[in-house]
């Protein structure tokens, strides 16, 4: 209104003084003719966009300001997806493999020869033995349709991303409080008063903890990040701790000798919610030693503080325990868990003093934080007027919290002894009373589930026939042994070894070890390797030059020893190489998707929330949606769930139509708004044929707000769990009780003591017995044991930049001129010590093999660990991306330096490198050495041949800016 005001005032005057006419700038120029609202896929938290649409092109890119998630905000990768959209790299038709694998060589093939091939290959696999088909995906957003695909295929051998990325995170947190941080949960940005980070990264979990970081500065709340770098969130908090990679468990633990020395925590918030008073049996060689003792109905006890009688321990009457031993009827002994865990944290070990050279974290500052914990848990508790009822029914006239949050990713996720920290964390969390209060961690519905959630994976030898679906999902959360993965003599079931001995609890599947026992036929071959948006032949694999060779690696017969690999991308990645049938996938921005409850939803705190992605143009490729081209795969194939009674495709109309239509259980489907015939239904209703538009006409998102008094205490908020188990979150409204000690656990480890009647091979007990520990635990990361400390004395990590994703991100146009090439950043004093300045070329060194790197001197940075970004570095070739590319001839990866296997100990046999008891990729454990390239040649090693540009590409441009080509059409 006022620029309107303005110009008409200089119109006026120019005509008053006769004056030529003035050009008048266009304050606000149209610019589209079309708007259009879906979700980003730039990253993971799926923030609402705005299109603008001009001539049928994307124009221009906004942030929704309606949208829950981002409320506007829009970051560098967003603003850049247009570019993503418009880059040169995309695939544009079927190819099929005409040259050797890795030649890159293919001819275009038209959509029915590319779907025929497909099936050629699956049918008889899935006729015969459905588990020579591997299907594993990389950061698919559809997890909830592929992992169901797979089980309509019948094979167990199927996950997502999240072995590779942060599973001990998950499974950390689900087996500990039911639900996680992140996509689980969320500081309590509007009443924390104390933050505390770990392992931030900041591409995935971007927009949303920015806008809640902000949120806590301008309240002039402290923000403290523990994390070996000093860049993005560390940069910006008030404290940074610059901790030793792989020691964050550690730390955790001394913060909790503090409190218990200090006897600050939250003894009420432990009795009510958490095991801490169920009583455990102490009879060390019996076969229920450390479980819970129990009542006929298999309620755990507590011994009654008013009457000293053993109770229910969920009897509303129960006042538990935390201390003293009790003698049972039997005559055998049993200690409340609390008392477990005060012996076992009090102990010196865990002083900061002890911990303080491990950790590179002064014990003075151990001992502050710790009182800063503690100060701002109990002696400024939050307290909201906000009436509640608990589980048994007694209503509370307030809400009182412990405005201490914390949040953590991938940083303490990605170590081998990553899901022991992830536990030791929510340890600290409950000992302080602050999991889902006021000014605490939140759970996002709908979460938090039962502990362990349903269900357990499926697979076992009597869940898998031929040409039969599997009788649940492929993932899952295993209660004990029983729900293991394995032949009777403990051979894995899977070809990636998850849930077996060597990963019990691998949650997430493990990717990562999919292509290294496929080749080694270990535990058997098969047939058919079929991946979707994962780029194994580069950056989202360990041991990458083997990898490849692996993938390339042929029998004494000739062929290959991976037989068929079936590719899914949208653009050129370096995966594409090594594929024999290339099915091109559209953008984001051109086809339908489903941000699901039954997936990884993007609720808040508030109440659930979910999303749907809309083509917002067409494709002017040969290309199909990768869940299209799934489901018309299916129904060809014949699975039972994709094809209707006559044996007709069920959903002819593709992935919209299995939106709207497919129900996973009675009125549960992939969207949870505006069900039921009418719409007015949500959670549950039947399938609505108009649900779609109802989403596109909210914005492409359907959101819940829960009233005030369900918002906290949702473990054991009655109108809550009544509300989630009527939506289908949980199954029945029972209280969710946190577990200090995890009885699975135990459960694992007096397997490996000889009791039951699954128990690991002998070589394995060792292992079981000492990582399956019910209680957390810290140890020293696998690959600090194996490199020798001596030559290999400097942890190496990867950090994930604010404007990057991923490789997507490193080949968009306009993020590449934020990081076109990285850097090895090394700590100025140990570049000084190395004779090392900016900008010069070192070797660096494990016990795997050595790459070249230009390095950049820091000071923020652990004195003992070198970094860089992640995934920046590129084959020459590759991404459509001209061979002289800085990210080719600058870019690296740590990959290259990261061993998948971890070495033979004797027993003559290799275990994955990962944590041993979810199988998550211990990136983070490696070790090097540092030493100057005197060679002179400002060149990246390892360097591989380029790779071909792939058939139906446009040639690599020399300058790519958005409109050229319209400039040159133009011109
Ligand atoms: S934070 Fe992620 S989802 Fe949100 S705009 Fe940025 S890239 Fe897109």
């Amino acid at each position: 209104m006022i620029a309107g005001s303005r110009n008409q005032k200089s119109v006026a005057m120019a005509s008053a003084t006769d004056a030529p006419a003035i050009k008048q700038s266009e304050l606000s120029p149209s610019i589209s003719d079309e708007v259009k609202t879906t979700t980003c896929y730039m990253c993971a938290c799926r923030c609402g966009i705005k299109v603008h649409l001009k001539d049928g092109r994307i124009r221009y890119i906004e942030g929704n300001r309606r949208h829950p998630v981002n409320r506007g905000v829009l970051c560098a990768k967003g603003s850049a997806e247009i570019m993503q959209h418009y880059s040169p790299a995309r695939l544009t038709k079927p190819l099929l493999r005409v040259g050797p694998r890795g030649s890159g060589e293919f001819r275009e093939i038209e959509w029915d020869e590319a779907l025929a091939t497909a099936v050629d290959w699956l049918a008889p696999v899935r006729a015969s033995d459905p588990r020579k088909l591997a299907f594993f995906t990389g950061r698919d957003q559809s997890q909830a349709l592929t992992g169901w695909w797979a089980s309509q295929f019948g094979t167990p051998n199927y996950a997502a991303h999240g072995g590779f990325c942060s599973v001990n995170m998950a499974a950390g947190g689900l087996y500990t409080i039911g639900g996680s941080f992140w996509e689980f949960g969320e500081p309590d940005w509007e009443h924390s008063r104390l933050l505390l980070m770990f392992g931030i990264a900041e591409d995935h979990d971007s927009n949303p903890i920015k806008l809640g970081l902000s949120q806590l500065k301008a309240r002039g709340a402290k923000i403290v990040s523990v994390n070996p770098v000093q860049t993005g969130y560390s940069a910006i908090a008030d404290e940074w701790i610059g901790i030793t990679p792989g020691s964050d468990g550690l730390l955790v633990l001394a913060l909790v000798h503090e409190l218990l020395r200090a006897g600050r925590v939250d003894v009420d918030y432990l009795a009510r919610y958490t095991n801490a008073g169920w009583l455990v049996r102490q009879d060390p060689g019996a076969a229920d030693h450390g479980l819970f003792v129990r009542d006929d109905d298999g309620r755990p006890l507590c011994r009654d503080r008013n009457s000293g009688e053993l109770m229910a321990a969920d009897d509303a009457a129960a006042a538990p325990g935390l201390t003293g031993e009790v003698v049972l009827g039997d005559g055998r002994r049993a200690v409340p868990v609390f008392q477990l865990l005060a012996e076992r944290y009090s102990d010196a070990r865990y002083a900061p003093d002890a911990v303080a050279g491990r950790t590179g974290v002064a014990a003075a500052t151990i001992r502050r934080l710790a009182a800063e914990l503690a100060a701002a848990a109990f002696d400024e508790p939050v307290i909201l007027p906000v009436a509640w009822t608990d589980s048994h029914g007694r209503r509370h006239d307030k809400m009182v919290g412990r405005p201490v949050s914390m949040h953590a990713m991938r940083g303490i996720s990605a170590h081998s002894n990553g899901f022991h920290t992830c536990r030791a964390l929510h340890l600290l969390q409950l000992l302080l009373g602050s999991v889902d209060v006021p000014g605490g961690f939140r759970y996002k519905p709908p979460f938090p589930k039962p502990i362990p959630p349903a269900p357990q994976p499926a697979g076992r030898p009597d869940q898998v026939s031929p040409g039969q679906p599997m009788a649940g999902p492929p993932l899952g959360f295993p209660r004990g042994p029983e729900d293991l993965l394995v032949e009777a003599d403990g051979t894995p079931r899977r070809i990636d070894k998850a849930f077996s001995w060597d990963a019990p609890l691998a949650a997430h599947g493990m990717m990562h070890a999919v292509i290294t026992n496929a080749w080694a036929g270990d535990p058997y071959p098969i047939d058919v390797l079929f991946m979707y948006m994962a780029n194994m032949a580069w950056n989202s694999a360990m041991n990458t030059a083997d990898t490849i060779k692996m993938l390339t690696d042929r029998n004494a017969d000739g062929h290959y020893r991976i037989p068929k690999i079936i590719y899914s991308d949208a653009y050129a990645s370096e995966m594409v190489a090594y594929a024999d049938l290339v099915l091109p996938d559209t953008t984001h921005l051109e086809r339908w998707d489903c941000i699901s409850l039954l997936d990884r939803p993007i609720c808040s705190a508030d109440g659930p929330a979910d999303a749907i992605r809309q083509p917002v143009v067409a494709p002017d490729r040969d290309v199909r949606p990768f869940q299209d081209v799934l489901i018309d795969l299916g129904a060809r194939l014949g699975l039972p769930g994709l094809v209707d009674d006559d044996g007709g495709a069920r959903y002819p109309g593709g992935y919209p139509d299995y939106l709207v239509n497919h129900e996973r259980g009675p009125g549960v489907g992939p969207l949870a708004g505006w069900r039921g015939a009418d719409g007015d239904s949500h959670g549950r209703g039947a399938p609505n044929p108009a649900q779609l538009e109802r989403y596109i006409e909210n914005d492409c998102f359907w959101q819940q707000e829960l009233p005030a008094g369900q918002r906290y205490f949702k473990f054991a908020n009655k109108d809550y769990l009544d509300y989630a188990a009527g939506m289908g979150f949980i199954a029945e409204a029972a209280p969710v009780v946190m577990q200090l000690y995890s009885e699975p656990l135990q459960k694992f480890r007096l397997a490996a003591q000889g009791h039951g009647p699954r128990q690991p091979a002998e070589h394995q007990r060792a292992r079981i017995e000492q990582y399956f520990d019910p209680l957390p635990f810290w140890y020293p990361p696998f690959e600090e044991e194996v490199a020798d400390g001596r030559d290999f004395p400097l942890h190496a990590v990867t950090q994930r930049p604010m404007a990057m994703y991923h490789s997507w991100g490193s080949q968009n146009a306009w993020l590449r001129q934020i990081h076109t090439a990285n850097r090895l950043y090394v700590p100025a004093a140990l570049a000084v010590a190395h004779g090392v300045a900016d900008d010069d070329w070192v070797w660096l060194i494990s016990r795997h093999g050595q790459i070249k790197a230009q390095v950049r001197l820091m000071q923020g940075v652990n004195p003992h660990t070198v970094w860089t970004w992640n995934a920046i570095g590129k084959r020459r070739g590759a991404w459509n991306l001209d061979p002289q590319a800085p990210e080719a001839t600058h870019g690296f990866l740590l990959n290259h330096l990261i061993d998948d296997l971890l070495p033979d100990r004797g027993q003559g046999y290799r275990y994955a490198n990962a944590d041993p008891v979810t199988g998550q990729a211990a990136w983070y454990d490696l070790k090097v050495r540092l030493a100057r390239a005197e060679d002179g040649a400002a060149l990246s090693e390892p360097q591989f041949e380029t790779l071909p540009t792939p058939p139906g590409l446009p040639p690599r441009p020399a300058v790519l800016r958005y409109g050229e080509r319209d400039r040159r059409r133009r011109s």
